[in-house]
Parts: C-alpha cells; sequence; structure tokens
C-alpha cells in the first residue's frame, strides 16, 4: 500500500497550483499528482487560440512549469494515470492499474469536461469537442483537410474556436440558439456589437438556430437545425458548455448538482478533502452568493489556497474578485466581477467602433461587474481593485 500526507487528484492547472501551495508551506510532506492526461500540467487556454494556426504545434510553450519542478520539489507525478475510486471513509484512493494510495489529505481537482448535447451523432468523426491536448491536435489536422466548419454554440470557447479557425481561411459558421454571442456575460448592445464584429469578419452566423442532430454514417455530413434547416459541414466544433467531472464522488455529498460544495476554505464537508478550480461550487465572500467559475485564475488561485490549507500551517480564505479574460480576432477583452445576472444599468466609456472601451455593469446602484476591451493589464488591476471597493471590501 503506498501512502501519502497529500494526494492530488487533476493535473490541471487546479492540481499544479495545489502542488505549489502545499510546497510553500510545507517542504517534507509526500504528495502525488495523478493526472489522467498524459502530459505534465499545462495551460489549457492556449488550445483555442494561436495553438491552432501556428505552422508546428507550439507544444514547448504549454507547460505551465518546467516539467522538472515536480521532481526538484519531490511532488510524485503520476500521470496517464486515472483515479478509479475514492474511499471517503477509509482515506484510500484506487487508480486504473490497480494500485491503491492512503492519503492523509486530498484535493480534488478533476475540472470538468464539454457538454455533450442529447442529440443524435455527437459521437460521429469529425465531431470536436475542444478540452485537451489531443483534441486540439485533432481539430488542427481536420481543419487543415477540411473547408468548412460549423461552431456549435455562441460562448468563450465557441468564439475562440471560430475566430481562429476563420484566420485559417476556413469558411466558418456558428450556431447559437440566443440572439447574440457571449449572451450569458454581455448585456445586449455590447453582445450585439460583437456579434457583428464576427459577421464582418466573414463568420456566418446562424443566431437563434438550435441543434437538431448530426448526420452521417462514420463522419460528419450535415447538421440539421430544430428550425428544419439541414447545414452541409465536413467537421463541426461543439462548444456548449463544460460539467464538472463528479464520477469519482457521484452520490456522496461531495457531489452536488452545481459542482463540488466547499467552504470558504475550500474545504468539502469531509474534513481533510478539499475540491477546487472547475469542480468546486465555492461561496464568493467579495460578490455574494455560491458560485462554480469555470475559468483559469479562478482554478489557479483557489489551488495555491487549497494546498496552503491543507498543510494546517495556514488558514486562508479564497477571496477574489471573479475574473476571466479572452482574446477573438485580435481583441482582448478581461471579465471582472460578477457577470452572472444582467446589469439594469451600463455605463459605456470608449466606443464600439474604435473597439476600445471599458463597460461598467450595475443592478440599480451597485457596480457588479466591469467589461474591459483592449485594455492594458493596469487598467484591468484598477478593475479588480474599483469592485473591491464597490462592494466595500
Ligand atoms: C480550449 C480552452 C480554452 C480556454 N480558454 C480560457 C481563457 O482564455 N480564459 C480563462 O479564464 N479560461 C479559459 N479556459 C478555462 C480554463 O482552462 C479552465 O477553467 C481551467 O483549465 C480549469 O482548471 P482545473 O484544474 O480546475 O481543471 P482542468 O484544466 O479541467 O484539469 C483537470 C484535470 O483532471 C483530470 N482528471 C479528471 N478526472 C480524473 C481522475 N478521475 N483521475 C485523474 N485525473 C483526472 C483531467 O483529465 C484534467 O487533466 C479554457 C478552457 C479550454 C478547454
Amino acid at each position: 500500500m503506498i501512502q501519502r500526507d497529500y494526494l492530488i487528484i487533476g493535473s490541471g492547472i487546479g492540481g499544479a497550483s495545489a502542488c505549489e501551495g502545499i510546497r510553500k508551506h510545507d517542504k517534507r510532506g509526500t504528495v502525488t499528482l495523478v493526472g489522467a492526461e498524459i502530459f505534465h500540467p499545462y495551460k489549457r487556454w492556449m488550445l483555442s487560440k494561436s495553438f491552432l494556426r501556428e505552422k508546428t504545434p507550439p507544444l514547448k510553450k504549454l507547460p505551465i512549469v518546467d516539467p522538472r519542478w515536480y521532481d526538484s520539489h519531490k511532488i510524485e507525478t503520476r500521470l496517464g494515470t486515472i483515479v478509479t475510486q475514492l474511499n471517503i471513509d477509509r482515506r484510500l484512493a484506487v487508480l486504473g492499474n490497480g494500485e491503491s494510495i492512503e492519503f492523509n489529505k486530498a484535493c480534488l481537482a478533476m475540472g470538468s469536461r464539454p457538454v455533450r448535447p442529447p442529440v443524435a451523432g455527437v459521437n460521429l468523426g469529425n465531431v470536436i469537442y475542444l478540452r485537451t491536448i489531443r483534441d486540439a491536435l485533432a481539430l488542427r489536422e481536420m481543419a487543415n483537410l477540411e473547408k468548412t466548419v460549423m461552431i456549435i454554440g455562441g460562448g468563450l470557447l465557441a468564439c475562440e474556436a471560430a475566430a481562429n479557425l476563420r484566420m485559417m481561411k476556413l469558411k466558418v459558421g456558428m450556431m447559437h440558439r440566443n440572439p447574440y454571442l457571449l449572451n450569458r456575460y454581455l448585456d445586449p448592445d455590447t453582445g450585439t456589437w460583437l456579434t457583428e464584429y464576427f459577421a464582418k469578419h466573414g463568420i456566418t452566423m446562424l443566431i437563434g438556430e438550435s441543434l437538431n442532430g448530426f448526420e452521417g454514417k462514420t463522419v460528419l455530413r450535415n447538421i440539421q437545425t430544430k428550425s428544419g434547416n439541414r447545414v452541409q459541414a465536413g467537421l463541426a466544433v461543439v462548444a456548449c458548455g463544460a460539467e464538472p467531472n463528479l464520477d469519482l464522488v457521484r452520490n456522496t455529498p461531495l457531489s452536488g448538482p452545481h459542482g463540488s460544495p466547499v467552504t470558504e476554505y475550500l474545504e468539502t464537508e469531509e474534513k481533510g478533502i478539499y475540491a477546487i478550480g472547475d469542480l468546486a461550487f465555492y461561496p464568493d465572500r467579495l460578490m455574494g452568493g455560491v458560485r462554480r467559475q469555470t475559468h483559469w485564475e479562478n482554478a489557479r488561485e483557489q489551488g495555491l489556497v487549497a494546498g496552503a490549507n491543507m498543510t494546517g500551517k495556514k488558514r486562508q480564505r479564497y477571496e477574489q474578485i471573479p475574473y476571466f479574460w479572452t482574446e477573438m480576432f485580435g481583441l482582448r477583452m478581461d471579465f471582472v466581477g460578477d457577470f452572472s445576472v444582467q446589469p439594469t444599468k451600463v455605463n459605456l466609456r470608449g466606443t464600439y467602433a474604435k473597439k476600445k472601451f471599458i463597460a461598467r455593469y450595475y443592478q440599480g446602484e451597485k457596480l457588479r461587474a466591469i467589461l474591459l476591451c483592449q485594455q492594458t493589464p493596469r487598467e484591468v488591476d484598477a478593475a479588480k481593485r474599483e469592485l473591491r471597493n464597490a462592494v466595500g471590501k
């Protein structure tokens, strides 16, 4: 039986940061990082951006830290390995190869996976879900062979994939059931401007259309819409959201409808077991409410906090203003704050025409979120401070 002080399950940015957080406060404790993917933790956010376009895949730019860091910090990595069972009472994890690890503390960092819409043909060839390096490499290959691609969805990933594939000169369509792109985050005016911006870049917008199914014998040929249209496409990228990888803790209190519920210290109801990143459903001490974020900075910061807390030498609350960014057709957009509810008032400084603006989102008189388009990191930091002041923390 293998015994460890700390077990980290999932080798994304969350798991990698948890290792870093542990080592900041405990140089000696035994740590194992188990990850289903064969790669050392890497910058997943790059996969939908220039990674798709560069002549040779820039694999060397992907690692979050030099893979030798894990050895030099005495962190055992077991990559290409799945944790298949977790016995919470016995503090025991069973690996895909049959080995077991008994642990003192654990961090669940299993992240999320693409949602597969409940329609026919979701497993056909050339229907791609973009989550891992393998997916991105496959998409690159297919994009070089196909002329047309349909993106299903209108969220961040859908927009980034569409923009980059269009920059690779493919004929790109976007099927989005809502009235404008990024409708989960943007107000109607900004969303309409962005949708028109995509159309100006030659993307065929199928706005208001819902997916009915994919057709083809083994490989995709057509896509059906709910309104009865049939669109020819050799390739589809499905970007309809990401759901938490909760299989390991299914039917336990560590699994809930919105993720793995945790306290402000990122600890689950089981003492010594933490959950972070795309998996965690956490109380937001600054903006209020309880939320699960599927964004990079959140997973990174939560990993650091959970890692520190696991050592017992620190007891930190997770207190960050929600934040994420995106890049599409050379536009950089930064999202600071809570975009989960439509604003009742928007204050726009700058103009859409110049593609450079800051939009402040209010609920009544309360500032809730700041959207920055083509602004500097300094402006983004200032927005985070402004929002902290606005919520009085
Ligand atoms: C293509 C793409 C582009 C993105 N771009 C941006 C962006 O521009 N800005 C932004 O803020 N966010 C972006 N994101 C989101 C961001 O990457 C995620 O929020 C972040 O990766 C979450 O980190 P995580 O560690 O929680 O989970 P993940 O990165 O999902 O890592 C979890 C890891 O755990 C592994 N795992 C799961 N189950 C098990 C198991 N049972 N045993 C062992 N291992 C397991 C998984 O295989 C995976 O490797 C993007 C995401 C994608 C897919």
